[in-house]
């Protein structure tokens, strides 16, 4: 038996897929939820701060806030074989936030992409079997990605 939670933080950012059929293609935003979902059993350690917990919700947010939002919020993220928009935001000054990834910025590969920016830091003291189980984007409230290393 495990425990899961979930903790999100939401971030403006904009992209495009540039290959897209339809109006994907132009450049655009998105009001984006970054989810992370951990599992793991709940601390039993009597008197410590997370006893009771799977992690800090708090602790959770810290990492979400500087591996996701402050990567991504009021950004543009392009794709380094998008030639056109790449050469688009290089006439934008040196403080525009641009993010180049090696993958389309679909919600599918965003999904990954977050769950590998916070894996590494989901850690536990306590040998509470604390994982990173998933991680959900939501670009518009009707669609949503998951990428999970497991069923
Ligand atoms: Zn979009």
């Amino acid at each position: 038996m495990t425990s899961r939670i979930r903790r999100w933080v939401e971030t403006d950012t904009g992209h495009r897929v540039p290959n897209h059929k339809s109006k994907c293609r132009h450049m655009h935003g998105h009001r984006y939820r970054w989810e992370a979902e951990l599992d793991g059993d709940v601390v039993t350690q009597r008197g410590v701060s997370d006893e009771g917990m799977l992690m800090d919700f708090s602790d959770i947010s810290d990492i979400l806030n500087k591996h996701i939002h402050d990567i991504v919020d009021h950004a543009f993220i392009v794709y380094e074989g998008d030639h056109e928009a790449i050469g688009a935001l290089s006439m934008m000054n040196d403080e525009h936030r641009t993010l180049v990834v090696p993958f389309i910025p679909t919600a599918e590969n965003l999904a990954k992409w977050a769950y590998e920016q916070v894996r590494p830091h989901i850690e536990s003291s306590y040998g509470n079997k604390l994982r990173l189980h998933a991680f959900h984007v939501r670009e518009t409230p009707k669609s949503w990605a998951t990428w999970s290393t497991e069923s």
